[in-house]
């Protein structure tokens, strides 16, 4: 009986453990990227009992197409690193909720509660959050209705879409530039929109742009309103030299202005900076006791995969010795 529970963890049919909301675990991961899934191996393989609730898995690797700088691969796509993550968490009986997001924490006290969107309330003794981050959004009209109808955040996943077409791009640091770039290859034409009179991005990229016939920038112009019928049709722009405004006809727009931390349902719980994230010393510790945090939600320097893999590894060992030392 014992032999054939040990295989049965190792076919290709290994599953995740529903998570039991009345249980109470030792810790509870929030998230589900690089960070989160290291967090998971680590405290699985320290024997603390783990639960993990996530949106979903993969995180912004999911958004990539290729990894170069993740050491053991000189290439791997995005979905296949992805996919090597989640085959290594699923060596171990974790309980998981997938496709729920934390909605608040409450912190006090020995045991930590996570409340999710749909109203069920998680409990663990110790909390690892490693929610990472999202696109910044416009804020100008049009911008929520026409989401996944023209207007896009990550030419990674949506530039193919737009071939043959005219499209703008807002930004112009390295995200910006490189969507453009992305976008000048397929497209008829691509608008680069940016707020400043220069462009932010790295050198390299700003030289490979130039290379680019069929791309226009409008520096010191702004977006104000996104204009379509069921599809993105044309944008609004302004120039804030002149105050002059004009319609711009394009299929699409790639909103490339930063990541900002998906870090609110810990506000009041937590201390944050000023850009929302979570502030952690070296051992991955927050404001409260028991309530660690790793990744691109936090306010560790430099926001690369093996930087969150290794603080999600911190940051469980840090959750793990207090479990234990708290017993
Ligand atoms: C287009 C792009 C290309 C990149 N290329 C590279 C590269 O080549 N090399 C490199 O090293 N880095 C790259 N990065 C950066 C790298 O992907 C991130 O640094 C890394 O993914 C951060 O990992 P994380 O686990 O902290 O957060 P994330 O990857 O952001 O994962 C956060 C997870 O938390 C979940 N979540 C969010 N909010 C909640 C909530 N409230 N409740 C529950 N779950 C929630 C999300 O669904 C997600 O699964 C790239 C990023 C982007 C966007």
């Amino acid at each position: 009986m014992d032999i054939q529970l040990n295989l049965s963890a190792f076919t290709d049919e290994r599953r995740f453990v529903p998570l039991d909301p009345a249980a109470l675990y030792d810790v509870l991961i929030v998230g589900g990227g690089p960070a989160a899934m290291t967090a998971a191996v680590y405290c699985m393989r320290k024997g603390v009992s783990t639960g993990l609730v996530t949106e979903r898995f993969g995180g912004q690797i999911a958004e990539t197409s290729s990894v170069e700088n993740y050491l053991g691969f000189t290439y791997i796509e995005g979905l296949q690193l992805v996919e090597r993550f989640t085959d290594q968490v699923k060596q171990f009986p974790i309980a998981v909720i997938e496709g729920s997001r934390a909605r608040a924490l409450a912190v006090d006290g020995p045991v930590k509660r996570v409340t999710l969107e749909n109203g069920a309330t998680l409990q663990a003794r110790a909390i690892v959050i490693t929610t990472g981050k999202h696109w910044r959004r416009l804020g100008v009209p049009g911008e929520a209705e026409l989401t996944g109808r023209g207007v896009a955040y990550c030419s990674t996943c949506d530039a193919p879409l737009f071939a043959g077409k005219s499209v703008a791009v807002v930004g112009g640091g390295n995200s910006g530039v490189e969507s453009a770039i992305d976008l000048a290859r397929i497209a008829e034409r691509v608008t680069l929109v940016q707020f400043l009179d220069a462009l932010t991005a790295d050198r390299v990229l700003v030289d490979a742009l130039a290379g680019f016939a069929n791309v226009e920038i409008l520096f010191h112009h702004e977006v104000t309103r996104i204009n379509g019928t069921g599809a993105v049709q044309s944008i609004a722009v302004r120039d804030n030299a002149t105050g002059a405004e004009r319609d711009l006809p394009v299929s699409g727009i790639f909103i490339e202005i930063g990541l900002s931390p998906n870090s609110n349902f810990a506000r009041g719980a937590l201390e944050l900076n000023e850009q929302g994230e979570i502030a952690v010393d070296c051992a991955c510790r927050t404001s409260a006791p028991g309530v660690f945090a790793a990744g691109d939600v936090t306010t560790v320097p430099f926001k690369q995969i093996i930087i969150a893999a290794g603080e999600g590894a911190k940051a469980a060992l840090s959750a793990c010795e207090y479990v234990l030392t708290q017993s």
